[in-house]
Formats: C-alpha cells, sequence, structure tokens
C-alpha cells in the first residue's frame, strides 16, 4: 500500500514541499508520495476525514487552511494552539488527527544556523503580524529572547500580537507601526530583524532600514522566491550577515517528516532534492 500525505491549499503555486518529500521517502525507502491537493473551502472537511484512513501519514497545510484545519483536528499540540495555525497534521496509528505547527521550530533553526548563534538574549525586530509572523514571534520568545518589537503595515494587529505572546518566555513583546520612531530605535539596537511579510515576493520592496542596524546584525528574510531578495541583497551591501527563507522551509519539512515517519535528519536530502527550485528565482514552483 502506497502511503500518502496531501498537502492542501488554494492557490498551490510551489511544488517545493513535494519535491522535498518525495526525495526524502525515496531516500528513506518508504512506500509514500506527497500530494498536491488545491481544493476550495467547502472541500476541507472531507479531506481532513479522509486522512484518518490507514492509507494516510498526515496532511499539509497551507493558506488559506492553517486555522480551519486546526478546528477539524482530534488534538492540537500546545505551541500550534498558542501560535493560532496548524501546517502539518500527524495521523496516529489509531487514525486520530494530531495538528501540529514546524514553522516556529523551523524557523528557529534556520535563524540560529544564520546567526551563528542562539536565539537566547537577543534584541529582535520582526515586521509582520500575519500567519508567518506567529510562528517567528512564539519562536523566538520561547527561545529566550530578551525583547521583541512588532512592527506591521496595519498597526493594530502588531499590538494584539505582542499582548497575545506576552506570556512565552522572560522577554518583553511590544507592537509598534512602520512609521514609528520607535520602530526604528529598535531596528537601530536590534542583533536581529526579520522580514515576516510578503514583500519581496509579490510587492517589491524593502521592509527593513538595513543601514540603522548595528555592525555583526543578522537579517532574516521569509521570502525565498527570489533566491536573493531585494532585502537580502541590502544587508549583504550593508556588510551584514543575511540569509532567505531556505533553510527555515528545509527545516520545517524535515521535522514533519520526522513525525510522519519516525525517520531524522533528512534535512541534506531535502536541501539537495530542492536546491534547482530554489535556484532558478523564475520558476513557477
Ligand atoms: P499573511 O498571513 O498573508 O501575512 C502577510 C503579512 O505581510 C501581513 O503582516 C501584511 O500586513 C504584510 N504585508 C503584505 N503586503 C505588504 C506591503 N505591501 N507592505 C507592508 N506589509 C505588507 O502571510 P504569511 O503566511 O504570514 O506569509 C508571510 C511570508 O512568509 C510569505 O512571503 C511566505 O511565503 C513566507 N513564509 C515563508 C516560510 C518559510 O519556510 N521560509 C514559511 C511561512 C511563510 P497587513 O497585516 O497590514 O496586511
Amino acid at each position: 500500500m502506497t502511503r500518502r500525505v496531501a498537502l492542501l491549499g488554494k492557490p498551490l503555486k510551489r511544488r517545493h514541499s513535494q519535491v522535498m518529500h518525495d526525495a526524502a521517502f525515496d531516500a528513506a525507502g518508504i512506500d509514500a508520495r506527497y500530494v498536491l491537493l488545491e481544493i476550495d473551502a467547502d472541500e476541507v472537511e472531507p479531506a481532513v476525514a479522509e486522512a484518518r484512513g490507514p492509507d494516510w501519514l498526515g496532511l499539509g497545510v497551507t493558506a488559506p487552511y492553517k486555522r480551519v484545519v486546526a478546528d477539524l483536528c482530534d488534538e492540537v499540540e500546545p505551541d500550534a494552539a498558542t501560535i493560532g495555525a496548524v501546517n502539518n497534521v500527524v495521523r496516529t496509528p489509531d487514525g486520530r488527527l494530531v495538528g501540529i505547527n514546524t514553522d516556529a521550530p523551523g524557523f528557529r533553526a534556520g535563524v540560529e544556523l544564520a546567526m551563528g548563534r542562539t536565539l537566547a538574549g537577543t534584541r529582535v525586530v520582526v515586521v509582520g503580524a500575519g500567519g508567518a509572523a506567529h510562528a517567528v514571534i512564539h519562536a523566538c520568545l520561547g527561545a529566550g529572547a530578551e525583547q521583541v518589537t512588532i512592527a506591521n503595515r496595519t498597526p493594530s494587529s502588531a499590538v494584539a500580537l505582542a499582548e497575545r505572546f506576552a506570556g512565552i518566555g522572560d522577554g518583553a513583546a511590544s507592537g509598534v507601526a512602520l512609521e514609528d520612531s520607535a520602530f526604528r530605535e529598535a531596528v537601530r539596537s536590534a542583533d536581529l530583524a526579520v522580514n515576516a511579510t510578503t514583500v519581496g515576493m509579490i510587492d517589491p520592496g524593502v521592509t527593513i532600514p538595513v543601514d540603522d542596524m548595528p555592525d555583526g546584525a543578522t537579517v532574516f528574510d521569509l521570502v525565498y522566491v527570489p533566491a536573493e531578495t531585494p532585502l537580502v541583497r541590502s544587508a549583504r551591501d550593508r556588510g551584514l550577515r543575511a540569509a532567505n527563507g531556505s533553510e527555515m522551509l528545509i527545516a520545517q519539512a524535515a521535522i514533519a517528516f520526522e513525525r510522519w515517519t519516525g525517520v531524522a535528519g533528512m534535512d541534506g536530502v531535502m536541501r539537495d532534492a530542492v536546491a534547482p527550485l530554489l535556484a532558478d528565482a523564475g520558476a513557477v514552483a
């Protein structure tokens, strides 16, 4: 029996996850396939119900279904519940569906690699307050960041996010508008600045004033198409450490794969498999 994982979302424009997981199934000798299921909202509930069957390992979930799928699971892990988004579902041997979030630990792995240090004790600026920002901020505070300043085009979302995650870890969280002087001040003393918006991928532009950042700081862009985003390019030009979101993408996939199969350490296989897609910024992948 060929087992399955399906990615639920709409639209599904990229094949990065499919390429990584299918390569990992092959490398691990597991008879399974990762399929893309571009479905409408009214098709989500039956698709999730079907995944309780014995031929399923679980589900991947992307926009716009990360919240609704959480409500359809039998259980949601505490971190995923706090973040408010499920990006993968694990089918247990008895057919129960457990919602998990691998974006937060994937971000942590990717950003700590980029910084060359842990997040503990850092001062972080995050631009964005959408689904990905929820995972980023949860990861930073959970890993012991000292201060997280959240800035967003819609400032009320940044303030709400800071309040929502205030109790996580010992660090302080605050929400500001992109135009606030408090944003510039936070950037001037940041160890790390993260772009968690779609800017650089969908909209052109740069969300972080990298010239204001201290020497030795790191810029991390969740966007990974194009490979060198405008933000990454400007940070490198300024002499800062900078990385796009590709290592986060790989790390979160490897964590999900381990949860579905029990097989760890597929990062290298996945990195090799997805490299051609990541390198080809023009590809619809
Ligand atoms: P989302 O929930 O739709 O949130 C989008 C965010 O971008 C919001 O904060 C929005 O601000 C902001 N934004 C959009 N257009 C903007 C503009 N022109 N100027 C300023 N801010 C703007 O999206 P998401 O799911 O959080 O994803 C965000 C990005 O992270 C995407 O590029 C996605 O591909 C990437 N991502 C990468 C990984 C990875 O593994 N590397 C994982 C997850 C997501 P408003 O609140 O004002 O609308």
